[in-house]
């Protein structure tokens, strides 16, 4: 797979260039917005080719793009890419509306083009082990689920999420797109309404830096969810609890195979084991395997919309104080 770059990010340099070349690719070239910030990041990474003009970039040798550039510009960056014909893996959130994701996956699908979004804690050994858990109803029904996401974001990845509206910014976009992918991917079903409180409580400069949630459910289960950029010791976790038993793991909302996963029943309590691999490889490795026309990327567009789609209720609902039902746009 040759790839380009679309945004000369921090994502794409700790965790996203050695995941390509880890799978067989060749990270062929890179586009930021600053001629300057292009050519220093493309020497400094290795890549042949650093472009300030997107339409250079797509004219290049690539098959597919990695699009992490700020939020805002997801949207225009995908559908030229869709264009010109290029497979697309988008960050999340995959545009600042629903309509714009809808419209941007609904191109690319048109094109037959593969469009995935990279949600990576459904690439984890440990949601793996949970979700494998759940489906095998080791748990029984499914009463309710608890996400806790609060963490202190570092001080390199400050920037445009505490205060840039414009850009994406604020922890609803940043993280509970990532907590609504990973409750889909566990529970199988869709979030239909939410309540929320959002905070302001430091961090934050005209976003908001902390929230909590409660959605409800298609199946009329109920989940709470907490994320934050300003809690430097709380811990992540989720827990999954059904009429059969309860499912507690720590440690597992990031961004490494890390974490324990217990599972407690009548038996007791026992340690569920799960898989190493590294998350970003293996959403790249599914994504370029479907590109060789071989089995699903582990997100795809639909998941992509969906993720925003709770997002967006919960940013309504925090800033509105209403019982927002979540719009998916139709998908
Ligand atoms: P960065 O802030 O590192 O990069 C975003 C853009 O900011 C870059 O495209 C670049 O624009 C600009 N930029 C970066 N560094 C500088 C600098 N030193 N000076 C000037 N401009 C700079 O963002 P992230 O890597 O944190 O996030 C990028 C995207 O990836 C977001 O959509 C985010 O939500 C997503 N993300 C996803 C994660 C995941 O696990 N799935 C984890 C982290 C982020 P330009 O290209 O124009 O130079």
């Amino acid at each position: 797979m040759r790839w380009g770059l679309i945004g000369a990010s921090n994502i794409a340099a700790s965790h996203m260039i050695g995941a390509m070349r880890a799978t067989g690719g060749d990270v062929v070239s890179v586009l930021s917005s600053s001629p300057e910030r292009a050519a220093d990041y493309a020497k400094e990474h290795g890549i042949a080719k650093g472009h300030s003009d997107l339409d250079a970039l797509l004219g290049g040798d690539i098959d597919a793009v990695y699009i992490s550039s700020t939020n805002e510009k997801h949207f225009p960056q995908a559908m030229a890419a869709i264009a010109a014909g290029k497979h697309v893996l988008c960050e999340k959130p995959l545009a600042m509306s629903v309509a714009d994701a809808v419209t941007m996956v609904r191109a690319a699908d048109k094109a037959g083009l593969v469009f995935a979004t990279n949600h990576h804690l459904r690439n984890a050994g440990s949601h793996i082990a949970i979700r494998d858990l759940i489906a095998s109803g080791r748990i029984g029904e499914i009463l309710s689920a608890r996400v806790m996401h609060a963490v202190y974001l570092p001080p390199h990845l400050q920037g445009w999420r505490i205060d840039n509206p414009e850009a994406g910014g604020g922890v609803i976009p940043d993280i509970v797109v990532h907590d609504a992918d990973t409750v889909r991917f566990h529970l199988g079903e869709d979030p239909a309404e939410v309540v929320a409180i959002q905070t302001s409580a430091g961090m934050g400069e005209g976003v908001e830096d902390s929230v909590m949630s409660v959605w409800q459910m298609q199946s009329g289960a109920t989940v709470m969810t907490h994320e934050s950029f300003t809690h430097r010791f709380a811990g992540t976790g989720i827990e999954v609890h059904g009429t059969k038993g309860s499912i507690r793991a720590t440690g597992v909302m990031t961004q490494r195979p890390t974490g324990h996963v217990t599972l407690i029943t009548d038996a007791g309590e026992e340690d569920v084991p799960f898989a190493d691999h590294n998350l970003y490889q293996r959403s790249v490795g599914l994504f370029t395997d479907a590109v060789a026309g071989k089995g699903a990327p582990s997100a795809d567009g639909i998941d992509g919309i969906k993720s925003l789609a709770v997002a967006s209720a919960v940013a309504k609902a925090a800033t509105s104080g209403a019982r927002v039902a979540v719009d998916y746009g139709g998908v």
